[in-house]
């Protein structure tokens, strides 16, 4: 080890649990100290096992690591999740109750009212549910939810306008990548040339997700707002990046040129803007007119910046745009990794004697 903090990843192999391994090979702050998998993979070497996807190296390192079985203890102060929704749940609690911070990419705890669901840039006031959460749940640990991979880019494209003239009603229709559904995913026979318009549950996520992100912190719990959202979610032929059509209408009038204006002015404060997965800025804004594409402009801010573009009128509410972003880095395992570095900068996260407290 080299003086950095250990964290650990579940659901390693997978498609988010690869981009974890990935983008913590260079880490400065983060170690990867174990990486777990299921039954079927866990004994067995990470490298001889992982279906390397990332278009770097495997690390070496962790390709000589041993799988782990999901459960507690495992070395690492802080514990990425990326497992299969539908096992996650108790294995998550398991290791708040063991005292792990569980930072978790999976739907299971994200609607709970006592769970953070984090965007730091737009809502790190909510991080204060935790201490509520360690009351009512009576374990040492925590669970921190980070959105779905869509909500999170659209709930940051949305909050500065939200803030500044309250969004009265959402209307978002998706495109979202391949893999978006994991490894092997969608079977290539029915999304080759092909639109799918159904993605199981994801239309109800982006519906109440937005809102809880943009909701206000009163009381020790996070009130969401109450705009109506409709959306439609499709499943396309791309690789990488979901994109998001956007009408949207506002208690105030909005032009297109002062939500741009605004959206430029967008920046997070200061000690979020400074952690290493920060991109700066978080959100921009493209003026051409075939702009945001998933092939040009995924990689802004290595991959965690959102861009924003066709800002226009909206005949039936007040404005469309498109919203582009990363569904593996900013939608899943690089927001994760930004909540882990703000949970350390902001003196929340620190090792004492082996263990990690919360403050
Ligand atoms: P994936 O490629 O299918 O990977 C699933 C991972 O879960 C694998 O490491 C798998 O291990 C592990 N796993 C499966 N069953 C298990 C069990 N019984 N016990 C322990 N581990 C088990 O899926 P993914 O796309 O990475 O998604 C992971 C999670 O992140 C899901 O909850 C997903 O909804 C969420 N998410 C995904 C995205 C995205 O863009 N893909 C974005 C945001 C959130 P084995 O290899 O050993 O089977």
């Amino acid at each position: 080890m080299t003086g950095k903090l250990p964290v650990a990843v579940l659901g390693a192999t997978g498609t988010v649990g690869q981009k974890f391994v990935s983008l913590l090979a260079d880490h400065p702050w983060f170690e990867v100290a174990a990486v777990a998998a299921s039954s079927g993979s866990a004994g067995r070497r990470y490298g001889a096992v992982a279906r390397w996807r990332e278009a770097g190296p495997l690390p070496p390192r962790v390709g000589e690591m041993m799988i782990r079985d999901c459960a507690p203890p495992l070395p690492g102060l802080i514990v990425f999740s990326a497992l299969d929704a539908e096992i996650a749940g108790p294995i998550e609690q398991a290791f708040a109750r063991a005292g792990a911070i569980v930072v978790t990419n999976t739907r299971t705890h994200r609607m709970d009212p006592d769970v953070p669901l984090l965007i730091p840039e737009v809502n790190a006031e909510h991080l204060g549910l935790v201490d509520c959460q360690r009351e009512t749940r009576r374990w040492s640990g925590a669970i921190l939810a980070n959105p779905n991979c869509s909500t999170a880019a659209i709930a940051l494209a949305l909050a500065p306008l939200h803030r500044a003239f309250g969004i009265e009603r959402l209307f978002v229709s998706t495109l979202q990548s391949v893999s978006g559904a994991g490894y092997p995913g969608v079977p290539s026979l029915d999304i080759i040339g092909n639109v799918i318009p159904f993605i199981s549950g994801e239309e109800e996520k982006i519906e109440q997700e937005t809102r809880k992100i943009l909701g206000t912190l009163e009381s020790g719990a996070v009130q969401s707002c109450d705009f109506p959202v409709s959306v439609h979610s499709n499943r396309v032929a791309v690789v990488d990046g979901h994109m998001a059509t956007i009408s949207v209408g506002f208690r105030a009038r909005v032009s297109p040129d002062v939500a741009r204006e605004t959206l430029r002015a967008f920046h997070a404060p200061s000690a979020i803007a400074a952690l290493p997965s920060s991109p700066n800025p978080p959100i921009e804004v493209d003026e051409r007119l075939d702009r945001p594409q998933p092939r040009l402009d995924l990689e802004r801010g290595r991959g965690m910046a959102v861009t924003v573009g066709r800002l226009r009128p909206c005949s039936v509410l007040d404005l469309r745009m498109v919203v582009l972003g990363h569904n593996t880095v900013r939608g899943a395992a690089g927001q994760a990794v930004q909540i882990a570095e703000l949970l350390v900068a902001t003196g929340r996260v620190t090792a004492e004697q082996g263990s990690t407290t919360v403050r």
